[in-house]
């Protein structure tokens, strides 16, 4: 009786993992397959998106004709409009590249103080807000030995949230230099602040932000764009780079996010080694 009650069990726990497996085989399908979609939709989608772009700056710059202002603000709502679509479509292309482990960090010397500039000069633009900018950066920053388009997208992730969340303010972007002590091993790295005096977020979202597709407020009568992908590219391109990021944040008051990105990425994988 007793070795028939094992048998039975057994047989039983059999099925059971057979159908566990067959489900996760299953799920694990249907997620490729969803990947798949998300890639080669984005795709197709941005042929006909750089048409309609590459048109109404045609358009924009009278070489088609002369334009009436009428005409030339509902251009400029198309150009808006389209960038607004590009930057989401290379949002899930970067997304979908990073659930299927095919993005890849390439190191290169990076300037800290370069890139901010440069960035400064892609937000010298009039916003529709009433938003302040202040860049602060030390031009003797050391260099960094990352991935300088990784870090730039994630520093453009961080403002572009700054700017949507936030009407009338301040924005700051800082960089600066950090040292930390871990086991007697000393790490450097820059520190990169986004800090804005927007929205804020509450106490409850702080995490869940940085999930895929996770928005504060998902109603379909959301007043601000986006497809919740932002934060988590910025996660997964910073520890990519072998960094850190947080937020800090009071609802109604503003956000800081806060980027800490390594000198030499093999330096913390040595010490981590070194620690253990
Ligand atoms: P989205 O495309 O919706 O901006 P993100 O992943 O960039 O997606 O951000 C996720 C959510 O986190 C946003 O929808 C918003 O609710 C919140 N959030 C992100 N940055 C800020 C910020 N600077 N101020 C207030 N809320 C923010």
């Amino acid at each position: 009786m007793a070795v028939a009650r094992q048998m039975s069990v057994a047989l039983e726990n059999r099925e059971l993992f057979c159908n566990l497996q067959a489900s996760r085989n299953e799920l694990e399908r249907a997620n490729k397959v969803k990947d798949e979609f998300l890639s080669v939709m984005s795709h197709e989608l941005r042929t006909p998106l750089s048409v309609v772009a590459g048109y109404s700056t045609m358009l924009r710059a009278e070489q088609l004709g002369p334009l009436t202002k009428e005409q030339a603000l509902g251009v400029d709502v198309i150009q808006r409009n389209s960038k607004e679509l590009f930057t989401m479509i290379e949002s899930i292309m970067n997304a979908t590249k990073i659930e299927a482990g095919s993005m890849i960090a390439e190191n290169d010397a990076v300037s800290a103080a370069e890139l901010l500039t440069e960035l400064k000069v892609t937000y010298d633009f009039p916003t529709g807000k009433k938003i302040r900018f202040e860049w602060r950066c030390s031009e003797t920053l050391p260099l960094l030995w990352t991935d300088g388009r990784k870090l730039r997208q994630v520093l453009t992730n961080l403002i572009n949230n700054a700017v949507k969340f936030t009407d009338d303010g301040s924005i700051v972007i800082s960089a600066e230099e950090k040292v930390e002590e871990n086991d007697g091993c000393h790490r450097r790295y820059i520190e990169f602040r986004v800090s804005d005096s927007g929205i804020g977020i509450p106490a409850e979202e702080r995490d869940k932000i940085f999930e895929r597709f996770h928005q504060v407020d998902s109603s379909t009568t959301r007043s601000f764009e986006g497809v919740g992908l932002g934060l988590y590219i910025v996660k997964s391109f910073t520890e990519m780079l072998n960094g850190r990021v947080s937020v800090c944040s009071e609802v109604g008051r503003g956000s800081t996010f806060t980027v800490l990105i390594p000198l030499q990425p093999v330096a913390v994988e040595l010490s981590n080694a070194v620690s253990r």
